[in-house]
């Protein structure tokens, strides 16, 4: 038996949404029961992308975050629901019963992650299946994972070693989109986004960008030294919130400089003009 699992890398993903309309073209209009009855046109997001648009300009970056229902291992909506219309099977799929489910609205705040929505017309609470009526007809991955170009959707197996997800979760760091709900979620993320400390240097006495010169970024006990790329520019990235940090800047035959930052969002410090020493 299976153990289905899933991967997000958000460092792939460029928010071309063809996972959301993989989902509509399969659910939209089209029962598929037992599994599901048909998804609503609008208002149900069975694939939701966030997106968080981080930084200021002209430092401006955008991560794109793929949410699915996370199939847990100890699902709310699992305990939440009444007659055992929501039900987790033996390969891990969170599944709500159609028929069992009519009238449970409650279902909706059940979850934390809010991937649970209400269809109003046949007054049964719907969400995502892992397209399970494809995979017992033995298809290798949902909708959503076929119709991602960038390959930041991973989906498998995971109680099988040689299947790519359980390599890709053997190879990188993941995490929980949100840990603190201690659910066992088996979407597991690579790249979450986090804070970003970034700057441009300049040459003074040239106006010149200030290529290759040493920035030094030193808190949460740890020291880390990058060089300025061809623009002068430098930049942090994946470093925890709200944490304290000092940035040294020094070139040879200017005068080095000094910030203290906080880490509450995405800095980007702007231009920083070094002075020649004397
Ligand atoms: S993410 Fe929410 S709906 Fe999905 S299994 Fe977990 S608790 Fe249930
Ligand atoms: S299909 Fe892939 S790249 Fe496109 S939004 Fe979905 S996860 Fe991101």
């Amino acid at each position: 038996m299976s153990r289905y699992g899933m991967v997000v890398d958000v460092t792939r993903c460029n928010g071309c949404y063809n996972c959301f309309i993989a989902c509509k073209d399969e659910y939209c209009g089209n029962d598929h029961l037992p599994y599901s009855i048909s998804q609503p046109m609008t208002g149900q997001f069975w694939m939701k992308i966030l997106e968080k648009e981080r930084g200021r300009y002209p430092k401006i970056k955008v991560a794109y975050t793929a949410v699915p229902c996370m199939h847990c291992e100890d699902p709310t909506c699992v305990e939440a629901s009444q007659d055992g219309a929501v039900y987790q099977r033996d390969d891990g799929v969170v599944l709500i019963d159609p028929a069992k489910a009519v009238g449970q609205r409650e279902l909706v705040s059940a979850c934390p992650y809010r991937v649970i929505y209400w269809n109003e017309a046949s007054q049964v609470p719907q969400k995502c299946t892992l397209c399970a009526h494809l995979l017992d007809q033995g298809w290798k991955e949902p909708r959503c994972v076929e119709a991602c170009p960038t390959g930041a959707l991973v989906f498998g197996d995971t109680d099988d070693p040689e299947s790519e997800i359980s390599k890709v979760l053997a190879s990188h760091e993941t995490e929980a989109l949100c840990p603190g709900y201690g659910l066992g979620e088996k979407v597991r993320y690579i790249g979450l986004p986090k804070r970003f400390v970034a700057g441009s240097v300049v040459l003074g006495d040239t106006d010149e960008c200030a290529v290759d010169v040493g920035v030094t970024l030193e808190g949460g006990g740890a020291t880390t030294t990058v060089l300025t790329d061809s623009f002068g520019d430098f930049e942090f990235e994946g470093l925890p919130a709200d944490q304290h940090y000092e940035v040294r800047v020094s070139a040879a035959g200017y005068q080095g400089q000094e910030f203290a930052v906080r880490t509450n969002v995405d800095l980007y410090l702007g231009d920083i003009i070094l002075v020649k020493t004397a």
